[in-house]
């Protein structure tokens, strides 16, 4: 019996105007895992993640996510997905305090709860992320990016996804921040059981973070293993050539 598995994207192909995004991308990733798509820019990682997440349909090609058809065959829209997305600016509102950026991502269940449960769950997701639960009266501006992000992932984990997507979540971080708070994020997803896939272009960070690593160029998936499979046998003389400007 083949195995099953939590996300599968088959032959998944885009094309933008003339231009030929995705050419046949076959994923398969199990629940619970943590995988990371690195690659050159332009290989199309951010086009796989938002065809994942349901932001964009494709040519052609299926994805299945948790025994459901979402796209090809199908189509479940992307709030219906139990998916979470941190773009890589947090995209936190502006004009919102940082409870009430949170409290958006419960979504209709926001309208639902009573007030004083919401506050509650807030301070909870706020408090998943080591944030204190006074920060929520602050307004994006008035906290350092590193905390943005985890304001960005606590709406992100507020309707329970299944799945994370996170797309270069920590590069506009400074050095120092960016490593403490990829380690908290990677805490926080670890403890919820959640399946995550990291877009990074960075491969030190895919390989502290994931135990399985993508390799995209060109639109396709040049190589899929372990991070010590894929750093120490590259597939082809492109792919180690792209991984050793890491070292
Ligand atoms: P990566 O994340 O690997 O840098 P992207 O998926 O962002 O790659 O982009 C791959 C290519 O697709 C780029 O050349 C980009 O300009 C193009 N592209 C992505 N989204 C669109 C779009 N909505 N319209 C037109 N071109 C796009």
């Amino acid at each position: 019996m083949p195995s099953v598995k939590f996300l599968r994207t088959s032959n998944l192909v885009k094309s933008f105007g003339s231009k030929d995004v995705l050419k046949g991308v076959d994923l398969a990733l199990s629940e619970g895992g943590t995988t990371a798509i690195v690659g050159p820019s332009g290989s199309g990682k951010t086009t796989l993640l938002r065809l994942i997440a349901g932001f964009e349909n494709p040519d052609s090609g299926t994805i299945e996510l948790n025994n459901r058809m979402v796209a090809g065959d199908a189509w479940i829209p992307a709030h219906k997905r139990e998916i979470g997305y941190v773009a890589q600016d947090g995209a936190l509102f502006p004009h919102l305090s940082v409870a009430q950026n949170v409290a958006f991502g419960l979504g209709p269940a926001w309208k639902i709860a009573g007030r004083k449960a919401n506050a509650r769950r807030v301070a909870e997701l706020l408090d998943m992320v080591s944030l204190e639960s006074d920060m929520g009266e602050r307004r994006p501006h008035e906290i350092s990016g590193g905390q943005q992000q985890r304001v960005a992932l606590a709406r992100a984990l507020a309707r329970k996804p299944k799945l994370m997507l996170l797309d270069e979540p920590f590069s506009a971080l400074d050095a120092g921040l960016r490593v403490a708070t990829r380690k908290a994020v990677a805490d926080v997803l670890h403890a919820a059981e959640i399946t995550t896939i990291l877009v990074t272009h960075d491969q030190g960070e895919a390989l502290s973070f994931a135990d399985q690593v993508a390799v995209m160029r060109g639109g396709t998936l040049a190589q899929t293993g372990t991070p010590f499979a894929v750093y120490t046998r590259p597939a082809d003389l492109d792919t180690a050539e792209f991984l050793g400007d890491a070292v």
